[in-house]
């Protein structure tokens, strides 16, 4: 009778999801990967375009990576959705996975 009936709760659940993956729209994931609290830039260009100081990381509302740097995908997104773009403290990333753009930056 009580053999070991409640060994399912007794024992440590496995880490569990990563065979799960859901679709989910943009902002779903991007809630999932974690708040953002947009902060102002450091500084900005002389177009009005940010500029981050240190500890700070460029991140758009619904992407997955953050950016270190000022790359290709930041510079298309300012041109084309400004206020998409968002500014945060580098320990707020949450999830976000750092842009492999980045890495060939344009700017900073
Ligand atoms: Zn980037």
């Amino acid at each position: 009778m009580d053999r070991q009936m409640l060994d399912e709760d007794l024992m440590p659940s496995r880490p569990k999801g990563a065979t799960k993956r859901h679709i989910k729209n943009a902002h779903a994931r991007a809630a999932e990967l974690g708040a953002l609290t947009p902060i102002e830039p450091a500084a900005r260009r002389a177009d009005g375009s940010p500029r981050i100081g240190r500890d700070q990381v460029y991140v758009t509302r619904t992407g997955e990576v953050f950016h270190p740097a000022w790359c290709s995908a930041v510079a298309d997104k300012w041109d084309a959705q400004p206020d998409g773009l968002l500014i945060v403290m580098a320990r707020d990333v949450g999830a976000r996975r750092e842009c492999r753009l980045c890495e060939n930056p344009i700017g900073n």
